[in-house]
């Protein structure tokens, strides 16, 4: 048989995790990218990475407690056994990058230094400065051009890959890919291909993501016959700067630092800033949610400053939407050495130095928490994953995997903040595993010797569009201002606020879009890197991802996480008399609890005629914590909290089996295996 190969598509960090892996296992892979591996999104990274730690620990943290903040984050909808595994594994991926050389800032006695993120109460977050992406992003590239120079990976880039080669049983026997200089179209026969090419947050046109995040390799598998999970979940970030080009982030360990978000009480009050006293200035995040204070999730402080601007009228600017983000009450020493890098990115683009005046910012698109639909493969006695298992991160097309943003597994409705870097190397890793196994059991033969037609036929279908492309009679549509055109649609419907007429109107719109994005016109025909058709593909491949985010939203008629629908919040409490309010709390309780029996379920898309996504809905396995109403101390609603508290208690003196019949060792022993409902 001839030598069993990899092609990992993507070299952020996922992608680099899992080569290395790969390779240590003695596995030959192809690596490929659009860009060079070392410029990929993931060195944006600012602010860390979680893991429980020696500090926490002392303060009553552990993995569990990680475990637990990260699905109440995700307002539960992610699958439980895939995040446990991760929280078990974080303290060792941070000491196994520590090792690899990662400057992790250090405190005086040479520990490394924490700082708190959102939606957690404890520093569990590891970082070098403000650039701890591109800090891990070199470190795992070093190992991987080990593995290179050993000749057990061979590096692809500026590569794009254009889609999956799938035999008669649909099994994925490689890819087809385009060199970007030469526009060679090749096939790469794979015996596995696992996809690690990051968000999709250029369908919204202007984000803090790279002009790389165009989702174009994940809409390539998805249009093959790859299932796409929670689409609609798409993360805004309460606090960013705009720019004409895209948005740039102001990390939330600004914040983790001390940084405060406020807005002047009196509406567009002309003074400056820091001639506004103390008592005129309205730090709503503090007032609103004293116990989180200005690390509640993104999901709660991107409405509440969207709402502070919008629906309050207290926007600092008249012309623009925007609050302070104010650090000036740091030392600069200190600003210097844990968050250098951002503030030179705020001086750079705003000419003001975020050291002496407030930041003004505004939230953005940021991540995707949806993505590729993977499968796991629980523990039956640890309630986490079985390693090494044929299912973990495979998607339903056997032979293709999905690992780090591109997958929808471990953020749920809402990504905690330093998760996403964590969860990027934890599924990078255990990859390799799952790939090991089936590498031992793939039905037939190896790719590289299946019949040559299979590739042949592939390359050809990809050559014959290519050059369509190139040679149809100039139309009327520019790619550009088309994209444009969706990435303003999809930002004014699809983000922080939805509403069912919006959503439904704009199915229409991309679709039409969709239809006159076939007669661009491309100013450059030639055969030698031609950036205009490329992009021209990768818009074309934003569609079907539009739409599936839309239909989504459209259909979930709820409030979870990220996906705001006025129309379906709970009304908070508002009488005074503590009977009342006690009544009122009651029937809060039964709607969240109606609801969570309604709606908490992926969603699931598979792609269908016109590139129109057919909605399916999966359980979601809350077998380790219950799901419970994410108030994070809301001021006002301690009643919701306390009536909630008193129906798990009466559920947990009940004997087994009562309420909803999840309790963590009742189902330790009960694998609930990840299945897929249509409703
Ligand atoms: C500004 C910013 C700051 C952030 N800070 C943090 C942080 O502090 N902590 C945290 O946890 N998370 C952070 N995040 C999120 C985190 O950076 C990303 O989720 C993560 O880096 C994604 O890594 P990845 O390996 O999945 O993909 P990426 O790093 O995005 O890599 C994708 C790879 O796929 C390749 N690719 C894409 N399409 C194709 C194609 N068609 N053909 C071939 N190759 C392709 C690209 O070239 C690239 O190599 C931040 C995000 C942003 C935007």
């Amino acid at each position: 048989m001839a030598q069993q190969r990899v092609l990992v598509i993507g070299g952020g960090l996922a992608g680099l995790a899992a080569a290395m892996q790969l390779a240590e296992s003695e596995i030959a892979v192809d690596l490929m990218s659009l860009t060079p591996v070392k410029r990929s999104h993931s060195v944006c990274a600012q602010g860390g990475i979680n893991s429980v730690n020696n500090y926490t620990r002392q303060q009553g943290d552990s993995e569990w407690e990680h475990f637990k903040d990260t699905v109440y984050g995700g307002d539960f909808l992610q699958h439980q056994p895939p995040v446990k595994e991760m929280a078990d594994w974080a303290p060792r991926i941070i000491d196994l990058m520590d090792r690899l050389g990662v400057p992790f800032n250090r405190t005086a006695e040479g520990n490394r230094d924490q700082r708190r993120f959102g939606g957690t109460l404890y520093k569990r977050t590891a970082f070098a400065g403000a650039t701890t992406g591109q800090q891990l992003l070199y470190a795992l590239d070093e190992q991987v051009r080990r593995w290179e120079t050993a000749g057990r990976i061979k590096k692809y880039e500026f590569w794009d890959f254009l889609g999956p080669i799938l035999d008669e049983q649909g099994v994925c026997r490689g890819g087809v890919a385009q060199d970007l200089v030469s526009m060679e179209i090749r096939d790469f026969p794979a015996d596995a291909v696992v996809l690690a090419t990051g968000g999709c947050g250029l369908i919204y046109g202007r984000s803090t993501m790279s002009m790389a995040c165009t989702g174009s390799a994940v809409s390539r598998a998805y249009q093959a016959g790859v299932k796409y999970g929670n689409g609609e979940f798409i993360q805004v970030h309460p606090t960013a700067v705009p720019g004409a080009d895209k948005l740039r982030l102001m990390s939330e360990s600004a914040r983790g630092e001390g940084g405060r978000v406020w807005v002047p009480r009196k509406p567009q009050d002309p003074r400056p800033p820091r001639q506004i006293p103390e008592a005129e200035r309205y730090y709503f995040l503090e007032e609103r949610y004293p116990k989180y204070g200005n690390l509640v999730p993104r999901d709660i402080a991107t409405r509440e400053i969207f709402s502070v601007c919008t629906k309050e009228g207290l926007s600092i600017d008249a012309t623009r939407l925007c609050v302070y983000l104010d650090l000036t009450h740091i030392p600069r020493a200190t600003l210097d050495a844990k968050l250098k890098g951002i503030l030179e990115i705020y001086e750079k683009f705003q000419g003001v130095d975020p050291r002496d005046e407030p930041m003004k910012i505004f939230p953005a698109v940021h991540y995707s928490m949806g993505g590729l639909w993977v499968d796991f493969e629980k523990h039956a006695q640890t309630g986490g994953l079985v390693l090494n298992s044929p299912r973990n991160q495979q998607t339903n097309v056997p032979g293709i995997y999905a690992i780090g943003e591109c997958d929808y597994q471990y953020h749920g409705a809402n990504r905690l903040g330093a998760n996403s870097l964590l969860s990027c190397i934890f599924s990078g890793l255990i990859v390799a595993g799952t790939i090991r196994t089936n590498l031992k059991n793939i039905p037939g033969k190896a790719a590289a010797d299946q019949p040559a037609g299979l590739f042949s036929q592939a390359v050809r279908y990809h050559q014959e569009r290519h050059n369509q492309l190139l040679t149809r009679p100039a139309g009327r549509e520019n790619p550009y201002l088309l994209h444009q055109e969706l990435g303003l649609l999809m930002t004014k419907v699809a983000t922080v606020v939805r509403e069912n007429k919006l959503l439904a109107a704009a199915i229409d719109q991309v679709a039409e879009m969709e239809e006159r994005a076939k007669q661009c016109s491309l100013s450059d025909t030639g055969a030698w890197t031609n950036q205009n058709v490329v992009f021209t593909k990768a818009l074309l491949d934003m569609f079907p991802l539009a739409k599936l985010i839309l239909r989504g939203a459209l259909q979930r008629d709820e409030c979870r996480g990220a996906h705001y629908k006025p129309e379906f919040e709970f009304p908070g409490l508002t009488a005074t008399d503590s009977a009342e309010k006690l009544a009122q709390a009651e029937t809060w309780c039964d709607r969240f609890e109606e609801n969570t029996r309604r709606w908490l379920k992926s969603t699931i898309a598979t792609c269908g005629p016109n590139n129109d996504p057919v909605i399916t809905y999966e359980d979601v396995d809350t077998s380790l914590d219950t799901p419970r109403p994410r108030l994070y101390g809301l001021v006002g609603a301690d009643t919701i909290e306390q009536v909630w508290k008193k129906r798990q208690e009466q559920r947990a003196s009940r004997p087994l089996g009562g309420a909803n019949g999840h309790s963590p060792s009742q189902m330790a022993g009960n694998p609930v295996p990840a299945k897929l409902v249509a409703t």
